[in-house]
């Protein structure tokens, strides 16, 4: 069975010493949020998640999620997990005090989710989907609502879902056909069918809370139309607590590659009673606080499952012993060296290791803008934080699901044969990790956010301030002669990056398939110059604490440039070949 250990080291160095998480104290509502009361939660969260979470990930993918007769049964061990994570306080972690909520901060959600995904990531998407919905709720629903729902959100006993996608209607939201009709008395009666609804029905909680996307009956045609309504499957009573049950059915569960103890369901609505959050018609604008949530929250799985898959490789890598280092026998007394001696095993953990920590930093600090975006006292502070949360969300999402499913994959290549068999657990860590880069928006749909949306964005305003962040580092970097040598590729391929985006975008006023045609390389070539940023930062703290720890995150940020950064040369190039390389066959010559 694979194990999972929290990197508290690790988490504890990028909050302490590179992101400075004393600095959230002087955030208005942050006083009582000093360094060691926030390493304290963290500390328990990583309990739970090892104690409790971790051991029933493999067995809960064995067992997988039962339906029958509209109603889903979770594997063993979910629903005492789930009372644990609920008696532990954790559903109410950032949520407003008003409403029962603890008020911490975004960031230490951010460092919590990691270490959930490691430990259980079929487990963890039942909570996160009720931070979503709890987040949404908070911001854009009326009194009433808030006061009838958010309590029993926050406290864990109710959970929550997004009802976007249709059969029809996936990446264009804008064909949904489920229709709101109002019902005469304030609230509405939805009518239609939501198909791969993840926690759409399970036994965790008394109470399921569906915040979906349907059209009014006069509403104009595309996204335009899309209203945004909430509905119970139990309508709750007057005193606050469980009612009668509301016209929504679970119709089946789907069979799927992995996250198999997260049920994927397919819910049929009819004349189903829900209320509008928001206004009429701008419904995608209100869902986009939970999608957004949501696509960071989602690239917090990739590096989750980066880091698990990781760790396993490197006890395995130390453990399994075959052939001989090529410098000679390392342990003479052994019938064979560890493979962690091969340079070509070693080079895929090196690359597991300079990804993982790079994202994590990367997503940290995302985590940390937020704070700062909802409660700096200086407006011109909340706005540059927006800025680069918006231009990072689609790179958080993309980049670090991507790279995790890549880490997974090495993790179990390091396994060899025994990686591919059930028993070990590092093909469910693949697996897993496969629809981290098609849900919340496939990784193409991100690539083309962030390229055609975010970056031209305000005339290149979001790029701007990420480019002007990273400079100003580089800068200061370039003068230190112990990290000198990281930051100079560093910001050649920040200067690549900039070059690359001018010429793009230049050609892309001629011809709009431009965008598409190059937008995946540009995202990952983005991404890898975000991260040799992050990892310059991490280097530069590295180099003034010294010791064999410090000395260890220097070289792997000189692997990191020597031999993952370079990728940006080819990428750049495959970006300039233009959209008619890819375009030029007709459909039916393919
Ligand atoms: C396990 C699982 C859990 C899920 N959970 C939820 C959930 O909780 N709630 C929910 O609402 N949905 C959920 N989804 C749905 C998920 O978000 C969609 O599957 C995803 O958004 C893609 O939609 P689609 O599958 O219809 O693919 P399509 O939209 O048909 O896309 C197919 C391919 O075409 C590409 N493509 C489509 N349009 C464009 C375009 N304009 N430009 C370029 N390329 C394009 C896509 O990138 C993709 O590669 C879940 C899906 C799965 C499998």
């Amino acid at each position: 069975m694979p194990s999972y250990k929290a990197p508290l080291d690790e988490i504890r160095f990028l909050l302490e010493d590179v992101l400075n998480v004393s600095q959230l104290a002087a955030l208005p509502g942050y006083e009582d949020i000093t360094p060691d009361v926030f390493l304290a939660v963290i500390d328990e969260g990583a309990r739970l998640c090892e104690e409790v979470l971790a051991p029933i990930n493999q067995t809960g993918d064995a067992e997988g999620c039962h339906y029958e007769a509209g109603r889903v049964t979770t594997p063993a061990g979910f629903k005492e997990a789930h009372q644990a994570y609920r008696a532990g306080g954790w559903p109410a972690m950032t949520s407003a005090p008003e409403f029962g909520g603890q008020g911490l901060p975004h960031l230490a959600r951010f460092v919590f989710d990691e270490m959930l995904c490691s430990s259980n990531l079929s487990f963890s998407m039942y909570p996160e989907l009720s931070h979503g919905a709890t987040m949404l709720i908070e911001k854009w629903a009326d009194d009433e609502l808030r006061n009838r729902f958010l309590p029993k959100l926050v406290d864990g006993s109710w959970s929550g879902t997004m009802c976007l996608t249709e059969a029809h209607a996936g990446t264009d939201l804008g064909m949904i056909r489920t229709k709101a009709v109002p019902a005469g008395d304030g609230a509405y009666l939805l009518t239609g069918t939501k198909i791969f609804i993840s926690a759409g029905e399970h036994d965790l909680t008394d109470n399921i809370i569906h915040l979906v996307l349907a059209k009014l009956p006069d509403a104009p045609a595309g996204t335009r139309g899309i209203s945004l309504f909430l509905v119970p499957k139990i309508l709750p009573a007057e005193n606050g607590g469980v009612g009668t049950r509301n016209g929504v059915r679970c119709a089946s569960i789907e069979h799927k590659m992995g996250i198999k103890a997260n049920a994927t369901c397919v819910l049929d609505f009819d004349n189903a009673r829900g209320w509008l959050i928001g206004e009429a018609n701008k419904g995608m604008r209100v869902m986009f606080t939970m999608m957004n949530g949501a696509r960071l929250g989602v690239g917090i799985q990739g590096l989750g499952l980066g880091e698990v898959a990781f760790q396993n490789a490197v006890a395995y890598s130390k453990d399994r012993i075959q052939g001989r280092s090529p410098l000679g026998a390392r342990d003479p007394s052994a019938e064979a060296d560890p493979i962690v001696v091969h340079p070509d095993v070693r080079r895929m953990l090196m690359t597991m290791k300079a990804y993982t920590e790079a994202m994590r930093g990367l997503a940290y600090w995302v985590g940390m803008l937020i704070d700062v975006e909802e409660r700096h006292p200086d407006e011109a502070k909340r706005a540059e934080a927006a800025d680069l949360v918006a231009l990072m969300t689609p790179v958080i999402k993309g980049f670090c699901t991507d790279v995790g499913f890549e880490i997974t994959n090495l993790a179990l290549q390091c396994y060899g044969g025994h990686g591919y068999i059930r028993e070990m657990g590092m093909e469910q860590f693949v697996r897993d990790a496969r629809i981290t880069q098609i849900y919340e928006g496939t990784n193409g749909v991100q690539a083309m956010d962030l390229l055609g949306r975010k970056v031209p964005e305000g005339g290149g305003r979001l790029a701007k301030r990420f480019v002007d962040v990273a400079r100003s580092d580089l800068a200061d970097a370039a003068g230190n002669p112990a990290i000198a040598d990281i930051a100079q590729p560093v910001a050649d391929a920040l200067t690549l990056l900039e070059r690359t985006t001018g010429a793009l975008l230049a050609r892309a006023l001629h011809n709009p398939e431009e965008i598409g045609a190059a937008a995946s390389e540009y995202l990952r070539m983005f991404g890898l110059v975000a991260a040799g940023w992050m990892w310059v930062r991490m280097a530069k703290v590295a180099a003034e604490r010294g010791g064999a720890r410090n000395d260890a995150r220097l070289a792997t940020a000189r692997f990191y440039v020597a031999r993952l950064l370079p990728q940006t040369v080819s990428l750049a190039a495959q970006i300039s070949a233009g959209a008619s390389t890819v375009m030029s066959i007709d459909p039916a010559s393919l």
